[in-house]
């Protein structure tokens, strides 16, 4: 084709962008995104017949709409988590119950009484809806919400410790991904560091002999990802609560975690909130996003002399929560006043205590699914295996949950490009390679996903041998 013959046969753009098919199609797609798909499109198909190749003017519409899904769609988008890693920190934490984000949407579409006093018809303060909660659940005489654990422990530094010393053993000078360690959040404080023991050893009188005039509180930290093992001795909470109020000294313990219901029956041995605050500790921050099963935040609880301290001072307002965030996490905590029903509706929750039994009989549903949608084709080999899975996000870093997978192999196709395929979903499925096939864990797959797995499965190979 010569140049001239090129332009006649060209489709017109505007011609493009009024045509009912794309009308039609990109109902929810910004215009501006279309006309851009919509020119380049019309640019390629231009090289194309320059070139010589066999080209379709309607074959438009079906390159405007790949394009559109290639660039049109969302950053941020909804996954199929398929590793069996419950709190996986890259693939958004935890899962949230349906109620709390209907709860953040139904606030947040509209006004709100974030701060604001419904009884009085004066101004309120933010943490009113959260507080009454947390100390219901936890026994705490107060409590407030920050943006997350970190900054709960920025927050709890910078007001009371300050510029004095803040005591912490040297087993719990932890880094716990990301960039969050302990020495550089307390020097961004401007806490001065004083630290005590050993990494395997640090005993109640190490503490003592740091006391100084200068002290301000007693810090301890969880090792929350990792387990310091062998020949090892910890300070008992109580003896550091002991510790603390001979010595007129407030004690903190960066918690974590925040579990808060009672896993035990489970096999999950982490400290829980309600009775760490029993030991008469002064002050606990936890994420709102870990065991809890919230959204992001962090938690402070414990006597009310220190969380309003945190309240008043400069910080807190930097850190603060937004209504979004305040309304889930009021659905979650207020799901905790009955335990019970909690493990049964915190996803997180639920997928802990999920049966060996139950992920077994879920995993063999899901392999008929596969090897249905998969038929056509050959080579596949699709099975039911015994797997084992960790709950994450740089928690309980010993425990182990029984899982199982359903494991799809195949004689020629590598479990690469399956792995990456599935990948490259509508909605992305992250699977994890193990021994030559890809897995798909049933832990943190629900019903209604592995019907997505199998769906995708059969648009990626569908019919036709690879
Ligand atoms: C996870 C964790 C943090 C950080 O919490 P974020 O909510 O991620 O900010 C801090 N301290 C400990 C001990 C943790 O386990």
């Amino acid at each position: 084709m010569d140049n001239n013959e090129v332009l006649r046969k060209l489709p017109k753009i505007d011609q493009v962008l009024n045509d009912q098919r794309l009308v039609a199609v990109f109902e929810d797609v910004p215009r501006e995104v279309v006309v851009d798909a919509v020119r380049k499109s019309v640019d390629e198909m231009r090289k194309d017949m320059l070139a010589g190749k066999e080209t379709d003017a309607e074959s438009i519409f079906e390159r405007v709409e790949k394009l559109v899904k290639k660039t049109g769609t969302k950053s941020l988008r909804r996954v199929i988590n398929a590793t069996g890693v419950i709190i996986h920190t890259n693939l958004g934490r935890s899962v949230l119950p349906e109620d709390a984000c209907r709860n953040a949407s139904f606030v947040s579409t509209g006004y709100s009484s974030l701060e604001y006093n419904l009884k009085k018809g004066t101004r309120g303060s933010r943490h009113d809806h959260i507080e009454p909660l947390i100390k219901r659940i936890t026994g705490a005489e107060a409590a407030m919400a920050v943006n997350n654990n970190a900054a709960a422990t920025l927050l709890c530094l910078a007001a009371i410790s300050g510029e004095k010393e803040t005591i912490v053993s040297r087993g719990e000078l932890v880094e716990i991904g990301g960039s969050f360690r302990i020495p550089d959040i307390m020097d961004i404080s401007r806490a001065r560091l004083v630290e005590v023991g050993t990494t395997n050893k640090t005993k109640i009188d190490d503490y003592k002999k740091a006391l100084t005039r200068d002290s301000a509180m007693i810090l301890k930290v969880h090792k929350s990802n990792y387990a310091i093992v062998g020949f090892t001795d910890e300070t008992e909470l109580e003896e550091l609560v002991g510790l603390g109020k001979k010595a007129g000294l407030p004690v903190a313990y960066d918690m974590g975690s925040g579990l808060i219901a009672d896993l035990s029956e489970y096999g999950i041995r982490e400290a829980n909130v309600e009775n760490v605050l029993k030991t008469g500790i002064d002050m606990v921050f936890f994420s709102g996003d870990k065991l809890l099963g919230g959204p992001q935040a962090g938690i402070i609880a414990g006597r009310k002399k220190y969380i309003d301290k945190m309240k008043e001072h400069p910080l807190a307002r930097a850190l603060r929560i937004d209504k979004m965030t305040a309304a889930a996490m009021e659905a979650v905590l207020y799901e905790y006043l009955d335990e019970e029903n909690a493990v049964k509706k915190i996803p997180v929750l639920k997928m802990i205590t999920d049966s060996e039994k139950e992920l077994e009989k879920k995993a063999k549903k899901c392999a008929e699914k596969i090897k249905e949608a998969l038929k056509e084709n050959e080579g596949f080999h699709i099975s039911v295996q015994p797997s084992e899975n960790r709950i994450g996000g740089g928690t309980t870093p010993l425990t182990i949950l029984p899982g199982f997978a359903v494991v799809i192999g195949h004689n020629e196709i590598t479990p690469e490009k399956t792995e990456k395929s599935l990948r490259a979903n509508s909605i992305p499925v992250i699977a994890r390679i193990h021994k030559e096939s890809v897995n798909i864990e049933m832990r943190t797959v629900t019903e209604e996903e592995t019907d997505i797995i199998a769906e995708t499965l059969k648009s990626i190979y569908g019919g036709e041998d690879e």
